[in-house]
């Protein structure tokens, strides 16, 4: 059995460290917010290499707030992608602006800078690239056309906590970076956590702000705002993981390394980071055409995987009325046939990360099999040669 994520396991790592934490949390009665919470931003903006952090509720609520402190509002548009979780669409929403989706590069599988400028009209205020899996969008080209048309960068670094693009790390490069530490990030809370990062104390402000009902003291409510505020258990928690967020990291790259040493020979799509990036590896994806065969095989043999993600956000139900449709973004569509992500997280074990390639290699395509087993071309000839009774 290899299960696709396992949380216990890391839980069971540094129990006596956690617990204590949570313990020493509750017994300063600060639930919301307080020192716990403050010493979390300090250290989560150092590691970021940006000069401010704010913590929120969660992930999603992280990008709401960056884009409303960046300014976006009704009648703008802000530019991202559809192959993401749907909270980047959402946020946007939020904001009652409207996303415009461009297509993912065919290598990075993350906004492909190249298709930019064209989908940029006078309404567009905003661009919104998310770290897919891990790997840093291409910033450099996104931050020149950014600064060309004088458009607001805001990094979706949701699945990137301590990547890197040429040596600065995800949510320092754009105006504001949104991190999640939902329980299966690389930087996980005990519950739902989040968190914008700025270079700008202004931005910074108006979230601190925006995330505590627009109070500059108590009552005294200077805008409306939300109640997106963290938990001081959550900070308690975060805090604690900090102190092993690298050496988890470095573990999750190492098992990719093996991964991609066992997929060497292989024809499947593997992540390509370029030689400049640092990919943390929130997910290990692989693509091959024949995905469902091999996901039911693997579990067949115990070995959990995961799709991210099975439909893009532009054929979603829930956004059928931005317009979009089948054909509109072929390289995201094509991922969401083909991709699958494999187990990875530090614990997994070396010999696991073996047995999972060898159990993969294994699967035979069932549309091959049948074309090459001579029984079944016969069978599947049959019913076309059947006169109708
Ligand atoms: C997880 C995730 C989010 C949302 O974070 P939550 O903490 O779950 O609200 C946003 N964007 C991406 C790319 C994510 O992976």
């Amino acid at each position: 059995m290899i299960p696709f994520l396992d949380l216990k396991a890391q839980y069971g790592q540094i129990k006596p460290e956690i617990d204590a934490a949570i313990a020493r949390a509750i017994g300063t009665a600060q639930f919301v917010l307080g020192p716990e919470v403050a010493a979390f931003e300090e250290r989560f903006a150092d590691y970021c290499r940006v000069a401010h952090c704010r913590s929120v509720n969660s992930g999603t609520s992280a990008l709401h707030l960056a884009l409303l402190a960046a300014g976006i509002g009704p009648g703008d548009e802000v530019i991202t992608v559809s192959m993401t979780f749907v909270a980047t669409t959402a946020a946007i929403l939020y904001c009652g602006a409207r996303p415009v989706f461009v297509d993912v590069d065919p290598v990075t599988w993350t906004i492909d800078p190249a298709l930019i400028e064209a989908a940029i009209t006078p309404r567009t205020k905003a661009l919104l690239p998310v770290h897919l899996h891990g790997l840093m969008a291409d910033m450099d080209p996104i931050m020149s056309i950014a600064r060309r048309h004088g458009l607001v960068v805001i990094e979706d670094a949701a699945q990137a906590h301590g990547a890197e693009y040429k040596g600065r790390r995800a949510g320092s490069i754009g105006d504001l970076g949104c991190f999640s530490f939902y329980p299966g990030k690389n930087l996980g809370a005990f519950g739902e956590g989040g968190a914008v990062v700025t270079a700008q104390p202004e931005l910074a402000r108006r979230v601190s702000l925006l995330r505590d009902w627009g109070q500059e003291t108590k009552y005294n409510h200077v805008i409306p705002g939300y109640n997106y505020r963290m938990d001081g258990i959550q900070g308690a928690v975060l805090n604690v993981k900090m102190n092993y967020i690298e050496a988890w990291t470095e573990a999750r790259r190492s098992i990719a390394a093996e991964y991609a040493q066992l997929l060497s020979a292989c024809s499947f799509g593997r992540p390509q980071p370029p030689w400049h990036s640092r990919h943390v590896y929130h997910v290990y994806a692989v693509t091959l055409s024949h995905r469902g065969d091999a996901q039911s095989a693997l579990q067949d043999v115990g070995i959990g995987t995961a799709i991210h993600y099975p439909i893009p956000v532009h054929l979603q139900k829930a956004y059928a009325e931005l317009g979009y449709g089948p054909g509109d973004l072929p390289v995201t569509e094509k991922l969401a046939k083909e991709f699958l992500s494999l187990p990875i997280y530090p614990e997994l074990l070396p010999e696991q990360v073996v047995d999972v390639i060898s159990k993969l290699k294994q699967v035979k395509p069932l549309a091959f099999a049948e074309l090459t087993d001579g029984n079944e071309v016969h069978i599947r000839a049959r019913p076309s040669n059947r006169r109708a009774s």
